[in-house]
């Protein structure tokens, strides 16, 4: 998902629109946004699809008045997967205590079950299915004194990963969880403060990067200033590893690093580690696009555009049911036939997942008459399911839970097919010396199968770590 808030500038919800709308590609399901103002108190539109078409017309605008305001981009990944009611879009708001708060949440909470049971036997009555309004009831039964104390209060009793943006009547709140596994940075807006998953959402408003807020870091914002407290104990942090390959836009900043130039990094790294002799270096795009450029300026093998892609799709495996996303593929990709014909092709795609994306790119290449068909990922295989706030299916879906490289390669009949090792993704992104085993930089659970924070939820469901 992603998650932007604003305080401090006139009609907070136009900011929050425009940032959300950065980040569209986090989540195109649902999205909401709650302001405030003195008068009226929090306002509040949620709906269904993208931000361009619910959040312009001066009617909804119109409708969130006040200098801050925070908003959501939802795709799901806990709750009632693939039949999102309006009910579990957020924000969240609660009228309590102080009067109450608002909160986006990006991440998972893997013990938000075991919360929920506790919270509605103590009497809190739940409006969604969503694991993060544990968080609003866990503030509004807190007995601390203010709801900045309250939210960390709550969050100490949650496990999992946390970026929240939350309001009150006149603070804005940003927290990353102890791990910091989903992003979250805060920007300077003329007079005001802005907080945001990804910097492109500081970039289409204007605001000045200021810097990420840390790993277990919460950031109070009021009218005076950013105040800055630690409430969880330090870790190590690790960050998801997955939002440099994919899920973040190649112009935002991580960690200091511009995504673009990992990815191309990560084609870099796939050329030397897996080079082939072949004519054509095409990228599936969009999101293949970065380690296409980099494998093809490694390898010295022209980069072509053998694939174009409809503009007006989008992101395949966001879309949450399977019936969908095997049409998907079709509805967004399609061969130029012209370049391809009786080439060596060497196709370059940030991920497999379930190999159905890869399956039908490659019988399009080869419908298109390509003489050989090279398959190169930016990622290691993907073996174990994210819990972590990223939408990968149960493990046994997952090609490569269930298959060899080989075995793979076979499935997909394709004449090569080679993924980057762990250790050559983890120097693409700026590890010099790669993994630290002993103690890794970064979450990489969906390959590793080493996950950071114990998935309580699922372990109670079954699942084998
Ligand atoms: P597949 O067809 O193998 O299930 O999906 C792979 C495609 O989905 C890739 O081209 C990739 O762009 C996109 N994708 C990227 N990350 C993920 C993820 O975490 N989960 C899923 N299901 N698909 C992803
Ligand atoms: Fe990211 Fe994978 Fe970790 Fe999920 S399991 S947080 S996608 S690295
Ligand atoms: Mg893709």
């Amino acid at each position: 998902c992603g998650i932007f808030g604003v305080i401090g500038v006139a009609d907070a919800a136009n900011f929050v629109a425009l940032g959300l709308h950065a980040l569209q590609h986090r989540g195109q399901e649902a999205g909401g946004i709650v302001t405030h103002e003195p008068e009226g108190g929090f306002h509040s539109v949620r709906r269904f699809g993208y931000v361009r078409d619910n959040f312009t017309d001066p009617e909804t605008m119109g409708m969130l008045p006040g200098s801050i305001g925070i908003g959501h981009v939802r795709y799901s990944t806990a709750g009632n997967k693939g039949q999102t009611a309006i009910r579990d879009v957020q924000p969240f708001f609660g009228e309590f205590a102080m009067g109450g708060a608002a909160i986006a949440h990006n991440g998972n909470i893997t013990n938000a079950n075991a919360l929920r049971r506790e919270l509605i036997e103590r009497g809190s009555i739940f409006q969604s299915s969503s694991d993060s309004e544990c968080i609003i009831h866990l503030m509004a039964r807190s007995l601390q004194k203010s709801i900045p104390d309250r939210m960390e209060d709550a969050l100490r009793r949650v496990e999992g990963a946390f970026s929240v943006v939350a309001m009150t009547r006149t603070k804005l709140i940003g927290v990353r969880d102890p791990l910091g596994v989903r992003p979250l940075v805060l920007g300077r807006v003329g007079e005001g403060w802005a907080l945001a998953s990804e910097t492109c959402a500081l970039d289409i408003i204007g605001a000045e990067f200021v810097r990420e807020i840390e790993p277990g870091e919460m950031v109070v914002i009021t009218d005076k200033g950013v105040e800055s407290q630690h409430p969880f104990r330090p870790k190590r942090s690790r960050f998801c590893i997955f939002e440099h390959v994919y899920f973040s836009r190649p112009d935002s900043i991580l960690g200091g690093r511009s995504v673009y130039e990992s990815r191309r990094q990560i084609g870099v790294e796939l050329a030397r580690e897996a080079p082939v002799d072949a004519d054509l270096v095409c990228p599936v795009p969009d999101s293949g696009t970065p380690a296409a450029i980099g494998y093809s300026q490694e390898s010295g093998i022209p980069y072509a555009m053998g694939i174009t892609r409809n503009q007006y799709m989008g992101r395949t495996f966001i879309e949450p049911t399977e019936q969908i996303r095997n049409m998907g593929v079709r509805l967004k990709l399609n061969v130029n036939r012209a370049l391809i014909k009786g080439k060596r092709v060497i196709l370059v795609d940030d991920s497999v997942v379930r190999g159905t994306t890869s399956r039908k790119i490659k019988e399009m290449i080869l419908d298109a008459g390509a003489k050989e068909v090279h398959f190169r990922i930016a990622s290691p295989p993907t073996a174990w399911p994210c819990f972590y706030g990223v939408d990968t299916p149960q493990r046994e879906k997952l090609l490569a839970a269930t298959m060899s490289e080989d075995e793979m390669r076979e499935h997909l009949q394709v004449d090569s097919l080679r993924f980057i090792s762990l250790d050559g993704l983890y120097r693409a992104v700026g590890e010099a010396n790669g993994r630290d085993n002993a103690s890794p930089q970064y979450c990489d659970a969906c390959f590793s199968g080493e996950y950071p924070v114990e998935p309580a939820d699922m372990v109670e469901q079954g699942f084998q770590m």
